[in-house]
């Protein structure tokens, strides 16, 4: 029988799936000290981004032929090494780009109608709402807007698509992209499908020109927005960042913030996780979520029915 340890859980569809193929599903946690003992005798392990799979671990788990990991990135995983003894690495990159892209926008939305303050204001002891309601009469309209969306692939692409419905002026910045046909279908695609081509800009003029900035890049190591960029960036900007920890330059973000180089921004990922820096939690003109991008009930559904049929396929048990 093939075992399969979700480490990190798996949505009760894939693993209904798994299991009625005849596969043997463990979704019970085993911390990452104790993987060594427990992960060589089983064929499969899926994780999501809490456990690692390094190369010591991989190299006792003769048995093991997948790594799965439920959601985008491999960061977690020494995936070249797993793959040059033989394992199966695989992710699943397009199942959660709406939930993110939808993530994105509530950020955006909190950001330019102060939901994000007049939230807990509003729950405040004592809150008088003739006063709150003048402080947060000074919202901005998103329609009309320019959105610059760094990283033009699946979720920049997504929240393009998004952007457009809305009436958003979209500017793209891509390396490797030049350009995008945008399907912009209705909820009844035989109603009305239009495509929209998106050309991509340099990043100067994303920078310059973006009343809304969001990040749907990789992890590269360095950070994308520090300093310099704030300098060139309109002072009513607001910064989006739901693709990794880092891509911001976090202290360099609280003093455009405090400097009022920039409006306003939303975080979804933080440099130190799960401790992000204190001064970012405490800062009223951020919008804050825990790394919850892809964490929609129907993303997690996508995500464990994509993983149960990749695995299924890979063993021969697919229909
Ligand atoms: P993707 O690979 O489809 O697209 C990424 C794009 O970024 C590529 O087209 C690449 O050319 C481009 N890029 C790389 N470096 C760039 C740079 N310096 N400037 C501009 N563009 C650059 O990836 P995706 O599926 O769209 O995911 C994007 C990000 O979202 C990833 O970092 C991923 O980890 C993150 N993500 C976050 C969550 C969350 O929970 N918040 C969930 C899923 C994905």
């Amino acid at each position: 029988m093939i075992k399969i340890l979700a480490n990190d859980g798996i949505h009760p569809d894939g693993k209904t799936l798994l299991e009625e193929a005849g596969y043997q599903v463990d979704t019970e946690k085993v911390p990452q000290d104790k993987l060594a003992d427990v992960l060589p005798a089983y064929d499969v392990v899926i994780v999501r981004s809490a456990t690692q799979i390094r190369k010591d671990l991989i190299d006792k788990c003769s048995n093991l032929k997948i790594i799965a990991r439920a959601g985008v990135g491999l960061d977690n995983v020494d995936h070249d090494h797993a793959r040059g003894k033989g394992i199966a690495v695989f992710n699943t990159p397009a199942a959660s780009s709406k939930a993110v892209a939808e993530l994105a926008f509530t950020h955006m939305f909190n950001l330019a109608r102060m939901v994000h303050q007049s939230n807990y204001q509003m729950r405040a002891a004592g809150a008088n709402f003739k006063q709150l309601k003048k402080a947060y009469s000074k919202g901005l309209q998103v329609r009309g807007k320019t959105l610059a969306i760094v990283g033009f692939g699946r979720i920049g692409q997504e929240v393009a698509r998004i952007g457009l419905a809305l009436g958003m002026r979209i500017l793209a910045t891509d390396p490797l992209v030049d350009f995008a046909e945008i399907d912009i279908s209705l909820y009844d695609p035989d109603n009305l499908s239009l495509k929209v081509r998106v050309d991509t800009v340099d990043w100067e003029e994303a920078l310059a020109k973006a009343d809304f900035l969001t990040f749907h890049v990789p992890g590269i190591g360095k950070a994308l927005l520090g300093k310099d960029e704030f300098a060139q960036m309109k002072d009513t900007a607001i910064v989006i960042n739901t693709a990794r920890g880092g891509i911001i330059d976090e202290k360099a973000l609280i003093e455009a913030l405090d400097e009022g180089q920039i409006g306003g921004a939303g975080l979804d990922v933080f440099e130190n996780e799960p401790t992000p820096m204190q001064a970012l939690l405490d800062h009223p003109n951020i919008s804050l979520s825990p790394h919850i991008g892809a964490s929609t009930v129907e993303a997690q559904a996508n995500i464990g029915l994509e993983l149960a049929d990749k695995i299924l396929a890979f063993f021969g048990d697919d229909k």
